[in-house]
């Protein structure tokens, strides 16, 4: 039966041929000459002048079309060929559905498994210089979360000055910090990648020896000597790119205030804390001082923790981000020094440090 032309797709030639539709397949030829055999399944219909069925093969390499103008040669083809229009739309929409569950699946894996082996790896790969940039660009998102102004008393700050002072004087060649007091209620501290630790009022407030006090500090420096914030960093910035992929948020606008959040929120694992905790105490034990004196402090916001942290309710304490187990504070106590070093601060200066929050 003639009515058909068909076309190569990679000449102009124009074919006059012959189709024979049946319930598998469309055989084409040009008057005795076989040209090719299109199975059912694979035809689909193209977008085509008014009264001719335009035909190609799915998946072909070749652009070969059919142009069918004969009438009852186009109703043998719909008859025959079930997925002009492409695949069924259910079975589209399943497989649809099937591969974003994959990729959300996929994506999640990343953020729960790989995410934090590849923080463990690239964080020593980081210049400590580009640490500092990225501990910068945090800075200002963790101090409007904390809604808090630094608190700039002289001789409180001076005090300040001298306590951290010693404690770097007990780790030569560690790193640098830069201790700021927040004026904000929560009892907690914090180190931010790149040596900037903030010190809440709230924790100072509770705070009744200078020890107490340098034990948390060394602590922090600790988390800093660890690059335990920047590791965080990485973990929250790839995290927030990839729920970003999932939903469509990747401008990065979203990214700095979630990786704020999850510095300041998330909690470090319980080897990430012994680690801290050790370091702190090696600090204090080289300078004579107790370490278990921090464990007292952390005793003393335990049994006051609930409701004290008053309006800002939403802000983590101390112990919510640094999690403290008896296994924590026991290990602590054991670290006594063998030497008794002197004071690391002096009444005045102890008092200076409690009230430098204190506007004059
Ligand atoms: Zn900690």
């Amino acid at each position: 039966m003639a009515g058909a032309v068909f076309y190569d797709g990679e000449s102009a030639r124009r074919r006059p041929v012959s189709l024979n539709v049946t319930r598998c397949a469309i055989d084409i030829h040009e008057g005795a000459e076989w040209i090719a055999s299109w199975p059912s399944a694979e035809v689909r219909r193209r977008d085509a002048p008014d009264g001719v069925l335009r035909l190609t093969r799915e998946g072909a390499s070749s652009l070969a079309r059919l142009d069918v103008a004969d009438a009852d040669l186009q109703a043998a083809i719909r008859a025959s060929c079930t997925q002009l229009e492409g695949p069924d739309r259910r079975e589209r929409a399943g497989r649809i559905l099937v591969w974003s569950l994959a990729a959300t699946a996929s994506i999640l894996l990343c953020v729960v498994l790989l995410l934090p082996i590849l923080a463990e790896r690239l964080t020593p790969l980081i210049p400590v210089s580009f640490e500092r940039r990225l501990g910068a660009a945090v800075d200002n998102q963790v101090r409007t979360i904390f809604t808090g102004r630094v608190c700039e008393d002289p001789r409180g700050h001076a005090a300040l000055g001298t306590l951290v002072a010693r404690l770097q004087a007990a780790h030569p060649g560690g790193p640098t910090v830069d201790v700021a007091v927040l004026d904000t209620r929560v009892p907690n501290a914090i180190a931010l990648p790149g040596g900037r630790i903030y010190l809440f009022r709230g924790l100072l407030d509770k705070a009744e020896t200078p020890d107490e006090l340098a034990g948390v500090l060394a602590h922090e420096m600790g988390h800093a000597a660890h690059r335990d914030g920047l590791r965080k960093m990485i973990q929250a910035g790839g995290t927030s790119y990839l729920l970003g992929l999932l939903f469509g948020d990747v401008t990065g606008g979203g990214a700095i205030v979630f990786v704020g959040r999850y510095l300041v929120d998330s909690a470090y694992s319980r080897d990430t804390e012994a680690a801290a905790d050790d370091f702190a105490g090696r600090t204090m034990g080289s300078l004579g001082r107790p370490a278990h004196a921090m464990a007292l402090l952390l005793k003393r916001i335990e049994g006051k923790d609930d409701g004290e942290g008053g309006n800002d309710s939403r802000i983590p304490a101390f112990l919510s981000t640094h999690p403290v187990t008896d296994q924590r504070l026991k290990a602590l106590e054991k670290q006594v020094p063998s030497r008794s070093g002197e004071p690391l601060l002096d009444q005045q200066e102890w008092r200076a440090l409690k009230e430098i929050c204190k506007t004059t």
